[in-house]
C-alpha cells in the first residue's frame, strides 16, 4: 500500500483567484485533498470595487478571495502562500517547486494563473489604471455613467468599442493615431453621436490628457477605457 506524505496531494491548484479557489471548493467537497498555492497577485488587485458578480456587486476584490478561501479550508482544503517556480514530472506525480525552494507533490495538477494585462507604453496610464483608466464597461461603466468619456483606441475593434461606451455616456472622445480608423468607420461615428475622433495619441499625465501634436484637451475625459 503507498501512503501519502503529508507534502502529497490529489490536486494541486495552481493559482488561488476566483477561478482556482471555485475548483479547489468543487475538489474538496468530492473529497481530494487539494492544496491552493497563491502568489496573491489577481488581476483585478487594482481595483477598488468588483462588480456584475452576483451577490457581491461592490465588494472589495480581496473579500471575495477572503470568503472563498474560508469555504475551501472548511471543508479540508489547504492554502499555501507561495509562488510556484517550477513543475516536473516525478513518476506518476508532478513535483512542484515553491520559490524558497520547497516542493510537494501532486497526482493532478490545475492552473488557474489568470491573465496579465499589457498596457500600452504612455505616460502615466499605469499609475491610473483601475483608477480612472478602466479596463472593461460592463464591470466599471455604471459608475463613470453620463461623464464625458475617453476611448482609447488603436485596435481594430477601436470603432466597435467605441459605440459600445456609447452605452454608458452620449459624450464620447475617441483617442487613437491618425489613420486609424477607415473613412467609413470615421462617419459612422461622427454621424451617429458626439464621438470625436482625436488626431493623435493621448499623453496622459496627472489629469489632463494631451495630445502628442501638442494639442491639449481643454476638459479631459475624467474616464477612459
Ligand atoms: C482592473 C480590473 C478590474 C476588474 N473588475 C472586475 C469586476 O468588477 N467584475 C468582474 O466580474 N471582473 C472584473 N475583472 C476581471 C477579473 O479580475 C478576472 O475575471 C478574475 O480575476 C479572473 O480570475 P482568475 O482566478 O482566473 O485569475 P486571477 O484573479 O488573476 O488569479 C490568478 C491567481 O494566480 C496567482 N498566480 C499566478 N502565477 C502564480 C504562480 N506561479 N504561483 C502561485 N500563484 C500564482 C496570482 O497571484 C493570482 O492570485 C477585473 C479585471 C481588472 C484587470
Amino acid at each position: 500500500m503507498h501512503c501519502r506524505s503529508m507534502s502529497e496531494y490529489d490536486v494541486v491548484v495552481i493559482g488561488g483567484g476566483a477561478a482556482g479557489l471555485s475548483a479547489a471548493l468543487v475538489l474538496t467537497r468530492a473529497r481530494r485533498r487539494v492544496l491552493v498555492v497563491d502568489s496573491g497577485a489577481p488581476r483585478n488587485a487594482p481595483a477598488a470595487h468588483m462588480h456584475g458578480f452576483l451577490s457581491r456587486d461592490g465588494a472589495a476584490p480581496g473579500e471575495l478571495l477572503a470568503i472563498g478561501r474560508e469555504e475551501v479550508k472548511g471543508y479540508g482544503g489547504e492554502i499555501a502562500d507561495e509562488v510556484v517556480a517550477s513543475l516536473r514530472r516525478d513518476g506518476s506525480r508532478f513535483r512542484v517547486q515553491f520559490a524558497d525552494d520547497r516542493p510537494v507533490w501532486a497526482r493532478r495538477l490545475l492552473i488557474a494563473t489568470g491573465l496579465r494585462d499589457e498596457l500600452p507604453e504612455i505616460p502615466g496610464l499605469r499609475q491610473r489604471w483601475a483608477r480612472d483608466v478602466l479596463h472593461c464597461p460592463y464591470c466599471h461603466g455604471y459608475e463613470v455613467r453620463d461623464r464625458r468619456l475617453g476611448v482609447l483606441g488603436g485596435g481594430p475593434m477601436t470603432a466597435h468599442y467605441t459605440q459600445l461606451i456609447r452605452q454608458w455616456a452620449d459624450d464620447v472622445v475617441l483617442l487613437t493615431p491618425s489613420g486609424s480608423l477607415t473613412e467609413a468607420q470615421q462617419e459612422e461615428l461622427t454621424a451617429t453621436n458626439p464621438c470625436r475622433p482625436s488626431p493623435a495619441l493621448p499623453y496622459l499625465h496627472r489629469a489632463r490628457v494631451r495630445l502628442l501634436t501638442r494639442r491639449t484637451f481643454r476638459a479631459p475625459p475624467p474616464s477612459v477605457f
